[in-house]
């Protein structure tokens, strides 16, 4: 974080505040570990804090320190909304858009305390007095490690803390295999073991929890996988009455996408997932290399993320969208087909 980004940010905390952290619809492990290490940190320094998540999230995720405490949106309006009326500060993390926000976008757009950003993702909106933005780092969850080296305050680290952190880089690295892993990632991860996290028990708690409906599922999954071999591409589909047979939960599909990464050859990975309830197909991609499905996704799919993953969406119907993506990608041969 930048000298200028560090002293507004002491300036707006230099006195105890009511402070909300909020993170994006769908919250995964870095939306919760970001938000949560970030509020045992304020609390720490004597801040009333209070994380607000859009919607639920899945189970896999609910052992997390502090994450009873945690208020719902869509669950409890009138106790959210209260929150933002009461609050002198918002910090808003692991998104950088009021649009990722489902509901609570018109409570964020007509809220009157200050907000602080700090976010991973690309092109950040402008709407933060503070603004702590940075696309080369792995998380959320590391950057609010450094938001706490540059405040001074690493003596504040505490097993609570050190947990979130840890969890929220762990699942936004794939386990710390992706290329935003760096040197200063495996040094955070170091200092956030000896703060009181359990690797191995964060592993269990994360990945070795599956229900046998999931994994069959992932079976049904991997057996709908296409190979458009002239593309270096895969995708995946899942209907509507797949899911339901296998009892679908949220978070159930999280990571299938990457099996059809570990394709050899294959740079482009795309998952399609029926959504009857919302009228939508929800797409995730992921890429290996230089081919930015960031830029892919806001092109065709209303959507966005990072230079290797990113989601969107389609209002097609489940064929059409197949369809339609296979057009599309005859644009992109020469991208999919360089050595890089
Ligand atoms: P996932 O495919 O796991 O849902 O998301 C991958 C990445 O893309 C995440 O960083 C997520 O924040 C981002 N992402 C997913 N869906 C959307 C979307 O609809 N819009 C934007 N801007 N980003 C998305
Ligand atoms: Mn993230």
């Amino acid at each position: 974080m930048n000298t200028k980004t560090t002293q507004q940010v002491e300036a707006l905390l230099a006195t105890p505040k009511k402070v909300v952290i909020v993170g994006h619809k769908n919250p995964d492990g870095d939306a919760i570990g970001s938000c949560m290490g970030l509020y045992y940190f304020l609390k720490a320094l004597g801040h009333d804090a209070q994380v607000v998540m859009p919607n639920d999230y899945p189970t896999f995720l609910k052992w997390m320190p502090g994450n009873e405490t945690i208020c719902i949106y869509d669950k409890d309006r009138a106790t959210g909304q209260q929150f933002f009326d009461a609050a002198d500060l918002v910090f808003t993390l692991d998104f950088n858009a009021l649009n990722r926000v489902g509901d609570l976008q018109e409570v964020l757009e007509t809220c009157e305390a200050k907000f602080i950003m700090i976010d991973h993702h690309q092109a950040p909106e402008t709407y933060a007095v503070a603004t702590y933005s940075d696309v080369s780092m792995s998380s959320t969850s590391e950057m609010v490690y450094h938001f706490i080296d540059a405040l001074g305050r690493l003596d504040t680290l505490s097993a609570e803390i050190a947990t979130n952190l840890y969890t929220g880089i762990m699942t936004d690295t794939g386990s710390f295999r992706f290329s935003s892993t760096s040197p200063t990632t495996h040094r955070t991860i170091a200092q956030l073991l000896e703060a009181g996290a359990n690797g191995t028990e964060i592993h269990n708690n994360i990945y070795d929890t599956n229900t046998p409906d999931r994994l069959k599922l992932l079976g049904v999954a991997l057996k709908n996988m296409t190979i458009l071999s002239a593309y270096n591409t895969a995708y995946i589909t899942l209907t509507q009455k797949e899911l339901d047979d296998h009892n679908f939960k949220k978070g159930d599909t999280e990571g299938f996408v990457n099996y059809s990464l570990s394709v050899l050859g294959i740079k482009f990975a795309v998952i399609f997932i029926e959504n009857k309830q919302d009228n939508i197909v929800k797409i995730s991609f992921r890429s290996k290399g230089t081919f930015s499905v960031n830029e892919f996704a806001r092109a065709h799919y209303s959507g966005g993320g990072h230079t290797n993953a990113a989601g969107g969406k389609s209002d097609k119907n489940l064929d059409d969208t197949i369809t339609e993506f296979i057009s599309i990608l005859s644009n992109y041969k020469n991208a999919l087909n360089a050595t890089t």
